[in-house]
């Protein structure tokens, strides 16, 4: 078996991964890093069949420029597929505005979303006399590992989580010969997630109290749902906003793929949907604000600081990683966002709360040992080395990116 890391080898970057196993070769994701200029991954071969592990744009982003070049079948779940078409969308949208190379047009989002061949979780497949087997990711809804079993048995696991979230399950090892594996988080660990819901909700009391507002920005993809799950505890005056409202119809529509859609559907009733200009009016007074981006780049975010920017009393909580010169990371560390041009002040508080959707360093620690391989092959992480000595007692890999693993 030979393994050649397209992108995201050695960073969280656009992940792809091409498999060549005895005379089939499969491409593992074909992701896009949606960065100030995006990043893409290496030029791929022609291949047999490919396997998308979730909606990020970090893994599904350049699959349409893929199948320009190979008409080939992508495995993948219902969910997945519709909402890496919505980012594919929304990812062409931002190119033509910021004037970036575009690598597909329109209809090759459309010829993408017929190529998609759809599984359910725990479902086989017979392939070229090998069986894949699809196991839940624990990550976002739809997000799924892939179990090739051959003459050995391989997973791929894309972005894990092997923690409990509201939104959905964590996942389980499955016991390998070969570990392709995320290390995203590799030497950081996530406070306790019970921990975090307090401080967050507790925050907001406080706010509220003050006669303050609270914006959270979020992701419209996992982070929508989950902040509203988590807000469901109180009884606060919700509105939420942005492209999470899209994504989160999309999850109640395939409801099999989370923890309760009941309690999804419960947390969305308990909040009020912008629907119109007239409603974002009337949001703007509301007590908590739920909205995208969640790095406060774009969408509806800017619109409602705009209001309350000055309010001292006031709260910005940011719920997700912040990149490098996006305005979340300027409003952490200088109390500044840009906008329209502008660079300004922030009066509100501002705070920052882990509801990451991906294994920390001993969750994945654990994870590795539970499937119990003989080869491990990290990538989708910057600090791979303190995985790697934390899981020495196996024979572990760290190639770069165009570097070819031979098993
Ligand atoms: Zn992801
Ligand atoms: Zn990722």
């Amino acid at each position: 078996m030979k393994l050649n890391f397209l992108g995201s080898a050695s960073s969280v970057g656009p992940l792809s991964l091409v498999i060549h196993y005895e005379d089939m070769s499969l491409i593992f994701d074909h992701g896009m890093l949606p960065a100030d200029p995006p990043e893409y991954p290496l030029r791929p071969p022609l291949v047999d069949m490919g396997f998308l592990s979730h909606s990020h744009l970090d893994h599904c982003g350049m699959i349409p420029s893929l199948l320009r070049q190979n008409d080939i079948p992508i495995l993948s779940t219902h969910p997945t597929v519709e909402v890496a078409e919505l980012l594919l969308y929304d990812s062409l949208k931002i190119a033509n505005i910021e004037g970036y190379p575009k690598h597909f047009e329109k209809i090759d989002i459309k010829n993408t979303k017929a190529a998609f061949d759809l599984v359910g979780y725990n479902s086989k497949r017979d392939i070229g006399g090998m069986e894949i087997e699809i196991h839940s990711a624990g990550h976002i809804p739809g997000s799924s590992m892939f179990e090739l079993k051959g003459n050995d048995t391989t997973l791929f696991t894309g972005d894990i989580n092997t923690k409990n979230a509201r939104l959905i399950w964590g996942t389980h090892p499955v016991e390998c010969d070969n570990l392709v594996m995320e290390s995203t988080y590799s030497g950081e660990n996530h406070e306790d997630r019970k921990e975090t819901e307090k401080r967050f909700l507790d925050k907001i009391d406080d706010s509220l109290k003050a006669g303050g507002q609270v914006i959270v920005p979020v992701f419209a993809v996992g982070r929508t749902q989950e902040i509203l799950m988590v807000l469901n505890d109180r009884d606060y005056n919700i509105w939420y906003d942005g492209m999470g409202r899209t994504v989160s119809r999309i999850y109640l529509n395939h409801g099999g793929f989370l923890r309760s859609p009941k309690a999804l559907k419960n947390a969305m009733n308990n909040a009020n949907e912008v629907r119109s200009p007239s409603t974002r009016e009337e949001a703007k007074d509301a007590e908590v604000i739920v909205t995208t981006s969640g790095m406060v780049e774009g969408g509806p975010v800017l619109e409602y600081m705009r209001d309350i920017r000055k309010d001292p009393n006031s709260s910005i909580l940011l719920t997700g990683y912040q990149v490098e010169g996006s305005n979340g990371r300027r409003l952490l560390d200088n109390g500044m966002i840009r906008d329209k041009g502008a660079t300004l002040p922030v009066k509100c508080d501002i705070e920052k709360y882990d509801f990451s959707a991906h294994a920390g360093h001993d969750d994945l620690v654990e994870f590795a040992k539970g499937c119990d391989p003989e080869n491990i092959i990290l990538c989708h992480g910057e600090k791979r080395e303190e995985l790697a000595d934390d899981l020495s007692e196996f024979e572990v890999y760290t190639p770069q990116e165009g570097e070819v693993v031979e098993l």
